[in-house]
């Protein structure tokens, strides 16, 4: 899934900094001259290409957070370029992860949390759009929590992670300093996510493919190239067709695939200590 509500792209009048003004360049003369399927393809499935997409993976499976018995691994995004036949991934830092980190380090003390959350733009929109939160919190702060109500807020603060950590998402802050802070040559190709791995017990099992809200976003960005987990590879999905399309449709949308059985070593290892399996 992806966030897209409050994004705005840049506009050339808002550039204020050299690398604003180079990515404008960059995404003006994608417009002209887009990065082909065949292109994205040689890059993607390149030694380096496979490597580089293995350590989005990793980086996500390494900020998991446990919350009942098992972990779960935050999408990541950003945007792309393609410089001398490399594919590039620039991450944006999600606006929303943080805060949820950050709920669950303070929830010994239900009132201080409360008084957290309503204080930040991030921490009052995490408590309308995590199911529950709110009210318990509420009632937790107005007299000693009982051991249902801690048992009840353990429950909810699961929910929150699986929501929002299944979910990346940018603002135009955000965007803005990460386009600043960046490099831009060689190609534009356009926004990307990762769907990671969703760990179940002692099993494994593959990320999802696009969501709606992915294709409707792509139909808007131009690309929004999803890359989905695999336990034995990736399967990443170019969305970019749909906008010529001009509507959202999954069976129209090209998928550049990868299987190999290092990959499939590599996370069987990493999966299981992430898991705590012997
Ligand atoms: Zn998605």
């Amino acid at each position: 899934m992806f966030g897209v509500g409050s994004l705005v792209l840049l506009t050339l009048a808002q550039a204020q900094g050299a690398q604003q003004r180079a990515y404008l360049e960059l995404a003006q003369a994608a417009l002209l001259n887009p990065v082909t399927r065949e292109e994205l393809s040689a890059a993607v499935l390149s030694p380096e290409g496979i490597a580089g997409i293995r350590e989005l993976f990793d980086q996500s499976i390494g900020r998991s957070v446990n919350v009942s018995a098992t972990p779960v691994s935050p999408e990541l995004g950003g945007e792309s370029i393609l410089d001398a036949g490399q594919i590039v991934w620039i991450a944006y830092p999600d606006p929303i992860h943080p805060v949820v980190r950050e709920t669950l380090d303070r929830k010994q003390d239900p009132a201080k949390l409360l008084e957290f959350l309503e204080t930040t733009t991030d921490g009052r929109w995490l408590l309308t759009h995590t199911g529950g939160l709110h009210a318990l919190l509420y009632q937790m702060s107005a007299a000693p929590s009982t051991n249902d109500q801690r048992e009840l807020l353990d429950t909810v603060l699961g929910r929150m992670v699986e929501q929002h950590f299944k979910t990346w998402s940018t603002d135009p802050v955000i965007q803005a300093r990460m386009i600043e802070q960046t490099e831009w040559r060689g190609r534009y190709v356009g926004f990307w996510h990762i769907h990671p791995p969703r760990l179940k017990d002692s099993s494994t099992v593959e990320g999802i493919e696009p969501s709606m809200a992915d294709m409707q976003n792509a139909l808007q960005l131009g690309q929004f190239l999803t890359i989905v987990f695999q336990p034995d590879g990736f399967d990443l999905y170019d969305l970019s067709p749909l906008a010529a399309l001009g509507r959202v449709d999954l069976s129209e949308v090209e998928i550049i695939r990868h299987r190999s059985e290092p990959w499939k070593r590599h996370f069987d290892t990493k999966l299981s200590i992430a898991l705590g399996l012997p």
